[in-house]
């Protein structure tokens, strides 16, 4: 046995993109043999009401993010400091990065929305949550992306580290919000089954012109929904 090999993934159609990850290395194979991967198509009328409340409490605070390109359509923002995280069922999770996928990752009642931002969270054994929130253009700008695209772009162009200031604690849902949760994967190779995903129904609004500073950097860099097997969405 030698050392594992991990091959270049893509979103292209050169037998490197997300229909051929499975494909690439012993390391990706989950991505074709798994059964709990994402995304997923969220049929709401198919989600199971929880009768509790989403067990999550938030320790966000205003945080300074290094912009970064990690490979083709993929850009990161990651914190300059450990300090945000959120507890679920009394572990606690830190805030790693937040990115975004052009159109969304998961469905709604089979329709994808025009882009789907990703709050990253993991602990120390391994265990991965997801904050996903859908996205749809409307008449405003969105002030929480501000300076966003234009951070990649520097990051793209000039092999830079761009710089974005930005606070979590203005994604937290107000309790009266649907959250539907359930078990997944990572959405990129290796998309291991390790995260708990809480997508917010109720998208975010940004107006056309953010959406198409972000169509240059991330247009096609969604992995297609994935079987659900069986598996239960909840509905919070
Ligand atoms: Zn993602």
């Amino acid at each position: 046995m030698g050392i594992q090999q991990i091959k270049q993934w893509t979103y292209k159609l050169d037998g490197t993109g997300s229909t051929d990850w499975g494909d690439l290395c012993e390391a990706f194979a989950i991505a074709k043999t798994g059964l709990a991967q994402s995304p997923i198509n969220i049929e709401r009328a198919d989600a199971l009401t929880a009768v509790s409340v989403l067990p999550v409490t938030y320790h966000y605070t205003n945080l300074t993010f290094d912009c970064e390109m990690k490979g083709d359509r993929v850009f990161h923002a990651y914190p300059q400091e450990n300090t945000n995280y959120l507890t679920y069922r009394g572990v606690k999770y830190h805030l790693t990065n937040w990115h975004m996928h052009m159109p969304s990752e998961h469905q709604m009642d089979g329709f994808h929305y025009p882009l789907e931002g990703h709050l990253v969270h993991t602990n120390e054994q391994g265990g991965v949550i997801v904050r996903a929130f859908f996205m749809k253009i409307g008449e405003r700008d969105n002030r929480l992306l501000a300076g966003l695209a234009e951070q990649w772009q520097l990051a793209q162009s000039e092999g830079k580290k761009g710089s974005w200031q930005f606070n979590p604690a203005t994604l937290i849902a107000d309790s009266r919000e649907t959250i539907y949760v359930y078990d997944g994967s990572l959405t990129t190779p290796p998309t291991l089954e390790c995260v708990t995903w809480m997508v917010r129904k109720r998208p975010m609004i940004i107006s056309h012109e953010q959406y198409t500073a972000f169509v240059n950097l991330l247009n096609g860099s969604n992995r297609p929904v994935q079987p659900l097997n069986g598996r239960i969405v909840s509905k919070y």
